[in-house]
This record gives structure tokens, C-alpha cells and sequence, in this order.
């Protein structure tokens, strides 16, 4: 049985502290995701040579990708202030009152999980993103009395695993919109060489590849793979991390060989068991497996497509073969006709 959580995207408890000295400080540091880093080059040089605030930036993507990171790489590039706040975070338009009048041109207020956002704080910030502009009640009820006040041009920079859940007139409301994707192993390992630089720690190309592979395509869990396999080669082998020294820690630490965690698990599973291997619709998977339609669709089924383990048809979600083989399934019978090997 593998250790799912070791692999999960999302950050754990205490984790962020150390997250923070990980996260590259400079644009050109960013490794990966080239599109994005090209366009947002071009729309910083752009604000900087205006002297203008950058527009609106909406950042989506799974958890882990670094979305957090790029909000404060843009802070530090156009050398604005960064305020930080999350969507479940904020109660009532109150919770924005302070910050928003205290935001100087061109300051950044980065909201995390902004697709989290209640309506009332939604609608509060459509004129301070458009027109610079809050309506404060100063009082409760109907006949409550509003007074406007001005504020400062300031970029809010909204990040979100769940573009779907987002409303249409605050999205509209972003002129910039970066995709993150999953990152090419190439990349993953060219992060893990410099998280262990920052780290202090060694380890040689045949190790990160090891580790790269079973990452997720994703920054944060590599991040975590290497500090858990770190220890783990202290203890163990001198503090140099090879193939062999990863390959055993690993083993130890019972991850899984792709990286796959435990919704992804647990969602390929539910095809296999209870529907015998699809074609099912994700509704249907949702309910099986406690999760929302949307998050299946944007935040888990994007990897489990691009690494083989599922397939989406116009019919349904499928297991391929290789789900099978993985989970330790036998693989359903080429006579049947309805599991494509892609592998
Ligand atoms: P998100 O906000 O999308 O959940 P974060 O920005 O918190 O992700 O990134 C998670 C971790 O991954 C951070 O510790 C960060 O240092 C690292 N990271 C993310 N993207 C990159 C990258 N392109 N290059 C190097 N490290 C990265």
C-alpha cells in the first residue's frame, strides 16, 4: 500500500515555512512553463515602461504547480508590495475594507483559492478592480446607507485550481489569464538539482531522475520527495542521494512508483471496481468517490490522461490497461474489446 500523502499537491501542515525559502526570488529563476513566463515577461515590461499597474492577473492550475510563487515574483519584479489573502479566508467585504485603502498604486493583492470567494465579496470587488472605487455600508438592512470611496489602482492577482467554479463577471473581469501545466520530468528534475542546491544537500542526475518520475509533474511534491529522501540519505548513506540511495528511501517511504496520490488512487479504483472499468460519466465517479465533478475534471483527471492511466471518450471515463496493471487488477481481457493498452 502506497503513502498517498507523501505525494498529495496540495501543501501539508507546517509545510509552507519551508516552501517559502524554496520559492525562486527572480522570473528567470522560475524553471518550466515557458508560455507563461514568456507572456508575463512581455505584459511586466509592458506596466513598467508605462509606469501603469499590471492588469488583473488570474493564475490557474493544480495545487503544487506554483501559483503563489509567480504572485510574488511579480510583486518583486515590478518592486510593488504584495498583500496576501484566501477566498475562505475572508468573511464579509469588512475583512477587504483595511487592506484595499491601504494598497498604493500598483501594490498587488494576491487572493488564494479565489474560486472560494463568497458572492457578496465577489460583487464588493467588481468596482475596486474596475474603477478604483469601494461602497462602504455603514450600517446593516435594507435602507443601509453607502458612502463610496475612492482607492488607489491596485492588480489583484486571483489564483485557482477550479476555473469552473469561478463567476463569469469576475472572470471577465481578469485581463490576464496563465494556465499552469504539469511540469516535463526534465524540468521537475532541473527543480529538485536546485531545491538541493538551496538545501545544502547532494544529489547526482540519476537520483533527481528517480525521484522526478514519481513527483506528479508537480514542483511541491518533488520539493517533498527530496527533503524526505535528504533524510533518509543522512541517516543512511553519507548524505548523497543516487539512484540506489533514492530508489530504497522511496521504497521505504512506500510512495508510489508514478506518484499518484490518493484521490487518483481512489478514482481509478472506483472505475475498475465499481464499474468495471468504464465507460462511466464523471458525475458518476464524483459521487462514488466524494468529490466534485469540477475538481475531478480540472485538477486530477488532466494528469491521469497525460500519463496513460485514464482514458476520456465520448462515452465515459475509461481505466486503460495500465491502471490495472498498476493497482494490481488483472488487466480486463483483450476479447472484450474495451481497454486500449497504451503502454
Ligand atoms: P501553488 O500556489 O500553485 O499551490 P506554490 O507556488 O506554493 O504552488 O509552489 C509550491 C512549491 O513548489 C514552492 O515551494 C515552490 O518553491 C516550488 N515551485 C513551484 N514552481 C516552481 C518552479 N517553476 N521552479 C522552482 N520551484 C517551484
Amino acid at each position: 500500500m502506497s503513502r498517498p500523502e507523501i505525494t498529495t499537491p496540495e501543501s501539508l501542515a507546517d509545510e509552507s515555512v519551508v516552501e517559502l525559502s524554496l520559492r525562486p526570488q527572480r522570473l528567470a529563476e522560475f524553471i518550466g512553463q515557458a508560455k507563461v513566463k514568456d507572456a508575463l515577461r512581455i505584459y511586466l515590461d509592458a506596466a513598467l515602461a508605462r509606469r501603469e499597474p499590471l492588469d488583473h492577473t488570474l493564475l490557474f492550475g493544480p495545487p503544487g504547480l506554483g501559483k503563489t510563487t509567480l504572485a510574488e515574483l511579480i510583486a518583486r519584479e515590478l518592486g510593488v508590495n504584495l498583500h496576501t489573502t484566501s477566498g475562505p479566508a475572508l468573511e464579509k467585504p469588512g475583512d477587504l475594507v483595511g487592506t484595499l485603502t491601504n494598497l498604493r498604486t500598483g501594490d498587488i493583492l494576491f487572493i488564494d483559492e479565489i474560486h472560494r470567494l463568497r458572492p457578496v465579496i465577489d460583487e464588493f470587488l467588481y468596482p475596486a478592480m474596475e474603477d478604483a472605487k469601494i461602497d462602504i455600508r455603514l450600517s446593516e438592512g435594507p435602507k443601509a446607507q453607502t458612502i463610496t470611496m475612492p482607492i488607489e489602482r491596485f492588480t489583484l492577482i486571483g489564483a485557482t485550481t477550479r476555473l469552473g467554479m469561478l463567476t463569469a463577471p469576475l472572470r471577465a473581469r481578469f485581463g490576464i489569464e496563465l494556465r499552469l501545466n504539469y511540469y516535463e520530468a526534465a524540468e521537475v528534475e532541473e527543480i529538485i538539482h536546485r531545491t538541493s542546491t538551496v538545501l545544502g544537500s547532494s544529489i547526482d542526475a540519476e537520483g533527481a531522475q528517480e525521484l522526478a518520475r514519481r513527483a506528479r509533474g508537480t514542483p511541491r511534491v518533488a520539493n517533498r520527495l527530496l527533503r524526505r529522501v535528504r533524510d533518509f540519505a543522512e541517516v543512511k548513506a553519507g548524505g548523497h542521494i543516487t539512484k540506489a540511495v533514492a530508489r530504497e528511501a522511496l521504497a521505504m517511504l512506500d510512495v508510489d512508483e508514478f506518484g499518484l496520490d490518493e484521490m487518483d488512487t481512489r478514482l481509478l479504483r472506483a472505475i475498475i471496481e465499481k464499474f468495471e472499468g468504464g465507460p462511466v460519466g464523471v458525475g458518476t465517479i464524483a459521487a462514488a468517490v466524494g468529490e466534485e465533478a469540477d475538481t475531478l475534471e480540472e485538477v486530477y483527471e488532466p494528469f491521469l490522461v497525460q500519463h496513460g492511466f485514464l482514458q476520456r471518450t465520448p462515452r465515459g471515463r475509461m481505466a486503460t490497461a495500465q491502471a490495472y496493471r498498476h493497482l494490481g487488477y488483472p488487466p480486463p481481457s483483450a476479447a472484450s474489446g474495451a481497454q486500449p493498452e497504451l503502454f
